[in-house]
């Protein structure tokens, strides 16, 4: 069982959490809860880190002193709820990253989970214990703090339980599954029973938050069956029918063309002009960004309309459109440009669906869709189950309802 911010937001939450456990301990079963910090506070102490003067000093991004703050959040609700639960007259204990330990690389700040050796902690569950684990941190093989990246408790959950070989990982969070897109932006969003891992995977990579990408691509190779549900029903009230079941697409019955409409703002389009027309010019503009970790989504390139030149336009993440910036300058007379320009005002709109395999005439009832909105497309990307449109910030709502809606998904 997994609980988010929200979820364990102040005692009383904690109090409704520490109910939810034991009508699972009730049933019979040996849990393992992991949690997050309260709503707010990782962000609190993301914001200490800035004034403490981790960007200012020009420190290096994987920073080990940021996990060491960053970490302690849910630290603080992993001794709660254990402390709640004991007082129920249950037997609990808290577990922090290192004590299991969840070992992880280096890479601090987006630290990625290389193994959990569960004997530890089946030892003391298989005593009755119930194992009230802080989530999103872990610990490098030498013995220094690491956290997973935001919303890394997700991945902490679906990593106990692929290591304990859980029947089951439930997140509970503060929407009753994964709809059709996120309900705070379209309120006829419907709820979705199944989704594929697949489906679930490209939903979360391309901007729906409700579960972390990584925790996907591990519950998709270690094929835990991921149950996503509100934190807010009553203890006993969970159901075969209740929330979103994450599994594989045999598992499906209802066979939609497109199961969801997802987009990210965290985008911004670098466009190069007067690029020389050459072999070789891509592979120097990629290359720069590559060396310094600058992930690329997009991309297009067209020809200009002067001869043996091309332009290209090509998407970063929104906190790394200054730097792609200043690389792209420094690299100018090198790569042999005329102009560059960085517009972070875009937002990317996606449509994600393994009907799309079989299917002809998805990506046009897509552009169909959004011109009758006068929604105009930037850039194009597909793949064999998703369509990504690049568009002005300003009309990402307008886009995500029209699409929401084109493709069928409104609540009736
Ligand atoms: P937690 O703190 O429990 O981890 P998050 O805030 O990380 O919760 O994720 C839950 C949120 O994800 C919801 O409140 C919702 O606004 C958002 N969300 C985005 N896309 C979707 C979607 N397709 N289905 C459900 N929720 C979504
Ligand atoms: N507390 C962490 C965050 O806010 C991890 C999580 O909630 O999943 O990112
Ligand atoms: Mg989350």
């Amino acid at each position: 069982m997994k609980f988010g911010g929200t979820s364990v937001a102040d005692m009383e939450r904690i109090r409704r959490v520490a109910r939810l456990v034991a009508a699972e301990v009730e049933r019979g079963h040996q849990v393992a809860v992991v949690v997050s910090a309260m709503a707010g506070k990782t962000n609190e102490m993301v914001a200490w880190t800035d004034t403490a003067g981790r960007a200012a000093a020009g420190l290096p991004e994987s920073d080990d002193e940021y996990d060491v703050v960053v970490a302690s959040g849910e630290q603080v609700t992993a001794g709660l709820l254990a402390m709640v639960l004991r007082n129920m007259g249950l037997n609990a204990r808290s577990w922090l990253g290192w004590q299991i330990p969840i070992l992880t690389d280096d890479a601090h700040g987006k630290a990625r989970i290389e193994d959990i050796p569960p004997d530890a902690l089946l030892a003391a569950m298989g005593r009755g214990e119930i194992a009230v684990i802080a989530g999103f941190q872990g610990r490098t093989p030498e013995g220094r703090i690491t956290t997973l990246g935001r919303g890394g408790s997700d991945t902490s959950a679906v990593a106990i339980a692929a290591a304990v070989q859980a029947i089951r990982c439930d997140i509970y969070t503060d929407v009753d599954g994964v709809y059709t897109t996120d309900p705070r932006i379209e309120s006829r969003a419907r709820r979705l029973a199944r989704i594929s891992y697949e489906e679930m995977l490209e939903m979360a990579s391309l901007g729906a938050k409700v579960l972390q990408t990584r925790s996907v691509e591990l519950a998709m190779s270690q094929r835990v069956p991921v149950r996503v549900l509100s934190s807010f029903i009553e203890p006993g009230e969970a159901s075969v029918d209740t929330g979103t079941i994450v599994c594989d697409e045999e598992e499906i019955m209802e066979k939609r063309i497109v199961s969801g409409v997802a987009f990210s703002r965290d985008e911004a389009k670098v466009t190069l002009f007067g690029l020389p027309d050459t072999p070789g010019v891509s592979s120097k503009i990629f290359s720069c960004l590559a060396e310094a970790n600058v992930n690329v989504d997009m991309i297009v390139q067209s020809k200009a309309r002067t001869a043996d030149h091309a332009n290209m336009a090509f998407t970063v993440g929104r906190r790394d459109a200054d730097r792609a910036l200043e690389l792209m300058r420094a690299a100018q007379a090198d790569i042999g440009f005329e102009d560059v320009e960085v517009d972070a005002d875009v937002a990317k709109v996606s449509v994600v669906g393994v009907g799309m395999r079989s299917h002809a005439g998805v990506a046009q009832s897509m552009f169909k869709a959004l011109a009758e909105k006068g929604v105009n497309i930037q850039v194009i990307s597909t793949s064999e189950i998703k369509i990504s449109v690049l568009i002005d910030a300003a009309y990402t709502e307008l886009a995500v309802r029209a699409l929401h809606a084109a493709y069928g998904l409104d609540q009736l």
